[in-house]
């Protein structure tokens, strides 16, 4: 069996953003890589959206940049600018085309189906492939989604919805997200923050179809595409072991607060490739603890008041803008998150500190 100095296990985002970033940069010219992933076709099946506060390398597959979003309560909405960092999504379609594209013109870069059919034995193993425990007390962040076009105008394609709570909870966090991309065409996502033991709240197309058909008041839409998932709000299992590195959510890219893993994903290739020489010796690479530390408290607060949600992230965005993206987006700095933290409802967060 082949041996391969690298191999990536699961050529999803994060796999397949590590073979580009090393291509890229030529660190495959004398090295061999073995990317394993067992599906059987690359297609579009995610939308990542993220504020851009560093870059990236798929810019030219971002669909639209927005530079205004609102949150919205049923009672009142905030509009927010973020000229400083735009809000991107990305077509995981048009992702997937440019990477494989790119990877096919190095020979030293093979694809398997299955682990099995090489030999791990002298390799440097990057696994995205997560270990998630299946304990009904966790909670995630699970979602499904529809393109949809109409014949006329109808959206505002200059601003985002992020988060709109003016929608049922059913006892829980949910909340509906849509994404303009013209005046025509929109992402519209029902999401819901909870344990998945309740499969009440997976009536996802019944949601969606009350959100806008009643709520938007959109009777006549065509649906071209739809996504479902589920972004786990807690740590996989996943240990780092001598010569293996985990990344993606198996390398606990994702923020637990918001679910957001991509930018994470693209600044921890970066570092692997700037290490690669080394890659044996070099510091893991890890989001800081300090939001690690909040984001649990955080939870603790959603699992405890779920109630308290919508109003609680109303609040988030009573601070500057450019201080509560920076905050998602773990690049505040001390007095930013002290902002942050002053306006969030005191007694609560202090009762689950101490939970
Ligand atoms: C529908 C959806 C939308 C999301 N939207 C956003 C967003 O807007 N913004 C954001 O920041 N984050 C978003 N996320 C979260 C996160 O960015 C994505 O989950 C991202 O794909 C994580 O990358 P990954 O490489 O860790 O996992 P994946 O992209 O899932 O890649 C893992 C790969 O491993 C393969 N695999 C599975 N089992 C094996 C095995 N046994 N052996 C080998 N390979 C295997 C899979 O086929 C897959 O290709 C979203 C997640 C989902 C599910």
């Amino acid at each position: 069996m082949k041996d391969f100095d690298y191999t990536i296990i699961g050529g999803g985002c994060a796999g397949l953003s590590l073979a580009y970033e090393l291509q890229i940069h030529k660190k495959l010219e004398n090295k061999t890589l073995a990317i394993i992933e067992p599906r059987p076709e690359y297609k579009k099946d995610k939308t990542w959206s993220f504020w851009k506060v560093s870059s990236h390398n798929f810019d030219d597959c971002v669909k639209k940049n927005w530079n205004n979003f609102s949150i919205n309560l049923p009672s009142k909405t905030h509009h927010l600018e973020c000229y400083d960092y735009p809000y991107q999504s990305i077509d995981s379609g048009l992702f997937y085309k440019k990477i494989i594209d790119e990877l096919r013109k190095n020979k030293n870069i093979i694809f398997f189906k299955d682990i099995k059919e090489i030999s791990l034995k002298n390799s440097f193993i990057f696994n995205s492939v997560p270990s998630l425990k299946t304990d009904d007390d966790n909670i995630w962040q699970h979602f499904c989604g529809v393109e949809i076009e109409t014949k006329n105008n109808f959206f505002d394609d200059g601003i985002i919805n992020l988060m709109d709570f003016d929608c049922e909870q059913r006892k829980s966090v949910h909340f509906f997200y849509t994404l303009p991309y013209s005046k025509k065409k929109a992402l519209i996502e029902t999401t819901w923050l909870s344990k998945m033991d309740d499969n009440s709240q997976k009536d996802y197309d019944k949601q969606i179809q009350d959100y806008i058909e009643n709520h938007l008041n959109l009777k006549k839409y065509k649906i071209t595409y739809k996504e479902e998932g589920a972004i786990p709000l807690f740590y996989p299992l996943n240990k780092q072991e001598k010569n293996k590195i985990n990344i993606g959510t198996a390398g606990g890219m994702t923020r637990l607060s918001t679910g957001y893993t991509f930018l994470n994903i693209q600044e921890h290739c970066k570092y692997i490739r700037k290490n690669i020489e080394n890659i044996s010796n070099a510091k893991t690479f890890k989001i800081s603890k300090k939001y690690h530390f909040l984001d649990e408290v955080f939870l603790r607060v959603l699992e405890k008041n779920p109630e308290k949600m919508p109003d609680i992230f109303f609040k988030m965005f009573n601070s500057s803008t450019k201080t509560v993206i920076k905050f998602l987006s773990n690049k505040s700095n001390f007095l930013e998150d002290l902002s942050i933290i002053t306006r969030m409802p005191k007694s609560i967060f202090i009762r689950a500190l101490f939970k």
